[in-house]
């Protein structure tokens, strides 16, 4: 068998959705933009959204309209994919790593609080491979001190904290539409917030820093000549991209009640080996976007996904620790010891998990894990 780590859900609809697109006439940030926006916020919870090209540069435009800059201090996980950690750097202010909690792989709110420094100027959860960061503690400690807080909620889109969706908790909100996410756009992303300034500056900075927007010139009934106030992007969505979004946002909670199905059964079988550790969802709202493991049994993690890639099992390790790339030991020393991210990079394992998987690849997978575990 043949096992791929993951695969989008792409049907007739998303094939429609493109072509009618590209008949149209109109391929950039024009109506779909708007339309896969506004379907983005409603779903969320959210006042506004603003479609990027990316949850990285939704990140970087995110901190840039925060008017977070050189000097500035902004306390992220360092388990994480490195874009969280990148994305602060673009804007000039310094990544400090906090340590995440050892069950849900997220910022543990005590090591926020003790990160904390009068250079402090925001703080950026990670709802890490789906699960929703414990948002009520990082609050408090971002009202304490004043701070801003900005969430990297890349893989979880449909994740949910205490009744609430992920991208209506803090004050920005980012997204990816990355085909390694449950729904895709390709490439793309996207910033939700309530607040209509930030909205309103955001709109601006992925378009150049236009003072005019393409659609308030088009639907001008006289000429209207832009200026260029501010140090704006191509952060851009194409139509195509959000036609596809859109299509896809249909799909979601179908995504997302398998991808729970399959997580539950593998949780199930795996979860009573000795050496594998399961992955956490407190308030059983978990995304999956990833099913991650850790393997603390005797077997190294490279034997095991060796084996399993020779049975043809796709899988990779688990979330890297940015302080440990050679790109940020320079700021390794912004981190105390981060003896829990270290654990869980040196032991995550990914497995395959996609909502097309059926009943009998999943079953090879667990065998194959249990066999290779030994
Ligand atoms: C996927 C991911 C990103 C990057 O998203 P892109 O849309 O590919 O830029 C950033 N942060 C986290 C936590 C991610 O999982």
């Amino acid at each position: 068998m043949n096992i791929p780590l993951t695969r989008p859900v792409i049907g007739e609809e998303e094939e429609q959705a493109v072509l009618s697109v590209l008949r149209s006439g109109w391929l950039t940030q024009g109506p779909r933009v708007a339309e896969f926006e506004k379907v983005v916020a409603e779903y969320v919870g959210a006042r506004h959204a603003v479609a990027v090209s990316s949850c990285t540069t939704a990140l970087h435009l995110a901190l840039s309209a925060l008017g977070i800059g050189a000097g500035d201090e902004v306390i992220v996980p360092s388990l994480t994919f490195i874009a969280t950690a990148n994305a602060v750097r673009y804007v000039g202010a310094v990544p400090v790593f906090a340590e995440v909690h050892p069950r849900t792989f997220n910022l543990d709110s005590d090591a926020v609080a003790s990160a904390v420094t009068p250079r402090t100027k925001a703080i950026m959860p990670v709802h890490q491979i789906g699960l929703a960061a414990d948002m009520d503690a990082i609050n408090a400690v971002a009202a304490r001190h004043h701070l801003i807080v900005a969430d990297d909620a890349a893989p979880a889109l449909g994740a949910a904290y205490h009744g609430r969706r992920v991208g209506a908790l803090a004050r920005a909100t980012c997204f990816s539409f990355h085909p390694r996410k449950s729904v895709t756009t390709g490439e793309g992303g996207m910033i939700t917030t309530d607040d209509g300034d930030l909205a309103e500056t955001l709109r601006r900075l992925r378009t150049h820093g236009m003072s005019v927007s393409a659609e308030q010139r088009h639907a001008a009934d006289k000429i209207i000549i832009e200026s260029y106030v501010e140090l704006g992007y191509n952060y851009r969505m194409t139509d195509m991209q959000a036609a596809l979004g859109v299509a896809q946002m249909k799909r979601l909670d179908g995504i997302r009640v398998k991808r729970r199905e399959l997580a539950a059964r593998y949780t199930e079988h795996l979860g009573a080996i000795p050496g594998i550790v399961p992955p956490a969802d407190p308030e059983g709202t978990h995304t999956y976007q990833s099913y991650m493991i850790l393997l603390e049994g005797a077997k190294p993690r490279e034997a095991v996904m060796s084996e399993l890639l020779a049975k043809g099992i796709a899988t990779r390790r688990g979330v890297m620790a940015c302080h440990r790339e050679p790109l940020y030991t320079r700021y390794a020393r912004h981190a105390p010891r981060l003896p829990v991210t270290d654990h869980v990079a040196d032991c995550g394992l990914v497995l395959p998990l996609y909502p097309q998987m059926t009943d009998d690849e999943q079953g090879y997978v667990i065998e194959a894990v249990r066999e290779a575990i030994g």
